[in-house]
């Protein structure tokens, strides 16, 4: 897409410090270098919005890279852990309008605040489940 900055860097217009390519998907480092360092955006090559826009085959592919990445930067780069994380909108935090997700490595004892959730409700579980359950 014309206007899209990840689309830019997928066809090489911007740069990136790329950690992975395959035919349907890119990783990239994130430009904030934030954390312990090595904070990773996996995207699939196709133009999609989000995670409810995206087909069944490139969610596929995407979360195949994502899993692969995490097993390498914890089995070889170090890392004990990462957080995984999808902004989905703008009122959850999506600033770029193409399907990404977070890869935050973690280290034991690192105090990173990556999922810091107060509660803002007064609401009971089952009220959600009557809310939100859906049948397969
Ligand atoms: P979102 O907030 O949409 O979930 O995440 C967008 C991410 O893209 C942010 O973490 C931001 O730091 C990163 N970002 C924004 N512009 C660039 C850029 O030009 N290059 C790279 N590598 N990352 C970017
Ligand atoms: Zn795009």
């Amino acid at each position: 897409m014309d206007d899209c900055l990840f689309c830019k860097i997928i066809n090489g217009e911007i740069p990136c410090y790329k950690i992975y390519e395959d035919e349907h998907t890119l990783a990239f480092l994130d430009i904030s270098n934030d954390g312990i360092g090595g904070h990773t955006l996996v995207l699939p090559k196709t133009h999609t919005q989000n995670i409810t826009t995206v087909s069944d085959g490139d969610l596929n592919y995407v979360m195949a890279t994502v899993q692969k990445i995490s097993k390498h930067y914890i089995d070889d780069c170090g890392f004990d852990g990462v957080n995984i994380l999808n902004n989905c909108n703008e009122c959850a935090g999506q600033t770029i309008k193409h399907l990404h997700f977070h890869i935050v490595p973690r280290a034991n004892g690192d105090k990173i605040g990556a999922w810091d959730l107060k509660s803002l409700h007064n609401l009971t579980l089952e009220h959600f489940r009557e809310k939100l359950k859906l049948q397969n």
